[in-house]
């Protein structure tokens, strides 16, 4: 086993490779970030926020270029069950879905008449529906979007149905961040990252249970070691991948670390990519890295 891996459960052997290397394949942003792969094209989408552009990894050759710029300033990203990609946008005060002719559907940008502060992380249900955080890291400055008043009353998590209702579904988080369902979809993880504003804020995952379009036992499912959670992503056994301040920290369903990737700048988000899912993309400060693991990740759906 290299040194990239810290094993602190004998589980995490199962997950990992021995003979891999944490590759490092592209620097030179200021902050990467929402890392999305599309396998129909076999290339990974990740943001640079400060820099208010889109980035794209071809698979193919490795090289990496500009796939939108300006681009709203936009953060996380994910499919949709046609394939279709979400974007949350910082500047934009939104969340929009690129369809397959090229051309942007808003999918939210206000709630009951009042504009989102700056959608940063999204993930979509089976049944179609959409659930964004909408923290306020977008609009409290100018290097991450427009700096702007909040009017939505606070840092919410919503549920965007398919008729295009928003709907808020936690309203008692600091700043919600990375989000994501379990395997069966009968619970929801959502990292609060509100330590960024308060020492003593949080820097953990909750998990709830998923009662129809409600959420509801909302508890503490995983407290940050170093630094915060931001965003994270499942492997098919139901594990969660998930950024920290030294690398990618590995959690079982049963909330015990099970070990750790470490990489050597702070991870904002990772995302399960290549033709199998089974290469982890690590977006973490001003580069890009990779690793190949055992385990493959969650399929998106079906
Ligand atoms: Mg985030």
């Amino acid at each position: 086993m290299t040194d990239w891996f810290e094993i602190l459960d004998p589980r995490f052997k199962a997950l990992v490779l021995g003979n891999v290397h944490v590759e490092k394949l592209w620097t030179g942003a200021r902050w990467t970030e929402g890392p999305v792969y599309v396998p129909a094209g076999k290339y990974l989408l990740f943001s640079d926020i400060p820099n208010d552009r889109v980035l794209r990894y071809d698979e193919t050759d490795g090289g990496v270029s500009i796939f939108d710029s300006p681009c709203g300033f936009q953060n996380g990203h994910t499919l949709d069950r046609e394939g279709r990609v979400i974007a949350c946008e910082h500047g934009g005060r939104r969340v929009s879905r690129r369809e397959h002719d090229g051309s942007v559907s808003v999918i939210a940008d206000r709630v009951e008449g009042k504009r989102l502060n700056s959608p940063n992380d999204a993930v979509v249900r089976s049944d179609g529906s959409v659930w964004f955080t909408d923290p306020a890291y977008g609009i409290d400055c100018d290097y991450e979007g427009h700096m702007s008043e909040p009017e939505a009353g606070g840092c919410h998590v919503y549920r965007v149905g398919t008729d295009g209702t928003v709907t808020a579904v936690a309203t008692d988080f600091v700043r919600p961040n990375g989000i994501a369902f379990s395997l069966d979809e009968r619970q929801l993880y959502i990292a609060d990252t509100g330590a960024t504003h308060a020492e003593d804020g949080p820097r953990h995952i909750r998990v709830f249970d998923v009662q129809g379009d409600r959420l509801a036992n909302g508890r503490v499912f995983a407290t940050c070691e170093a630094g915060l959670f931001d965003g994270f992503r499942l492997d098919r056994l139901g594990n969660i991948w998930t950024s920290a301040a030294d690398g990618v920290h590995c959690y079982a369903p049963d909330g015990t670390l099970l070990g750790k990737i470490r990489v050597p700048e702070v991870v904002s988000n990772v995302e399960f990519g290549g033709p199998k899912r089974n290469r982890l993309y690590i977006t973490a400060t001003q580069s890009l890295y990779s690793v190949y693991l055992q385990v493959n990740g969650a399929r998106r759906f079906g």
